[in-house]
């Protein structure tokens, strides 16, 4: 994102609008400049404010007259006055920034759409996290903080090495270079972004050294680490995720429940589980 210095009459209204805290009133040329290694491109700025089309140097006239007579000429807090803050185009590799950063583009670098898949959330459907696997969500990154690539890597990298399976259907995954060994892309690694998804399975007993590694990268990290962790529920309701989470001194309790509302992928060893008497016969089931 740029702000063109030929417009931009420093009134200081884009600010606060900025999720990383990259635009900077420079006292020296009065003007409002974006700080583009920290910039994510979210366009939150370009989008999230009115316009208008005041003539710059009649507004930096007006305000330089009233602050003479000590009181303020601004304009309403949620309108750039000169429409001064212009989109540049983005070219590989700063086009991911925009990718994972502004929510109202798909993935146009990775073709896919959001920052990660429906998770857990149709895994009914998807039957991705079997019985006997859990489920990670592991993201990084948060307005005012963001998160480089190559923070991310120094997670993937530990992860692979623990040999759990990457989804192949995740945005930052299909930006490896290398999945085995949790290589991202050389080309992006220093691109900065506002939050990024890794989602990963593994079995149950691989759990607590899974979450024990995760522990231990995100305090050398220099991005904030969140991790989510599910599984499948046995039929009787029975969560075993649970004793393991409390073992390794987690607080747990049950966020989400998703029942399965779409097409049948397991047949129940309970014939009244099951659609038609112990048998799924719908097409694609
Ligand atoms: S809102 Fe517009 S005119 Fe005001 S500081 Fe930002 S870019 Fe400059
Ligand atoms: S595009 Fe987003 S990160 Fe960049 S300056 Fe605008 S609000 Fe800040």
């Amino acid at each position: 994102m740029n702000i063109d210095p030929h417009k931009c009459v420093a009134c200081g209204n884009c600010l606060p609008i900025c999720p990383m805290g990259a635009i900077h009133v420079d006292p020296a040329s009065s003007r409002a400049t974006i700080d583009e290694d920290e910039c994510v491109e979210c366009f939150a700025c370009f989008r999230g404010m009115s316009k208008e089309h005041l003539n710059p140097v009649m507004v930096r006239t007006i305000r330089a007259i009233a602050k003479f007579f000590r009181f303020r000429f601004d304009p309403e807090p949620d309108i750039c006055p000169t429409d001064a803050i212009v989109p540049q185009e983005l070219a590989w590799p700063r086009i991911v920034r925009r990718a994972f950063s502004d929510p109202q583009v798909p993935h146009e670098s990775t073709g896919i759409h959001g920052r990660g898949t429906a998770e857990v959330k149709t895994n009914d459907v998807t039957n991705r996290v079997k019985n006997g696997e859990a489920g990670f969500v592991i993201e990084f990154g948060r307005p005012g903080v963001g998160a480089r690539f190559r923070d991310i890597q120094q997670v993937t990298q530990a992860l692979a090495e623990l040999k759990v399976e990457f989804e192949k259907n995740n945005p930052v995954a299909s930006l490896m270079s290398d999945s085995s060994r949790g290589l991202i892309r050389e080309d992006i690694l220093n691109e900065k972004i506002l939050s990024a998804i890794v989602e990963i399975k593994a079995r149950l007993e691989e759990v607590p050294g899974v979450l024990r590694k995760l522990r231990e990268l995100s305090q050398e990290s220099e991005t904030v680490v969140s991790v989510g962790v599910s599984t499948r529920c046995d039929a009787d309701g029975h969560d075993p995720l649970r004793e393991i989470l409390k073992r390794e001194g987690y607080p747990t309790y049950r966020g989400k429940t998703n029942l399965g509302l779409g097409r049948v992928t397991r047949i129940s060893p309970h014939p009244s589980l099951s659609p038609v008497g112990g048998e799924d016969k719908r097409e694609g089931a």
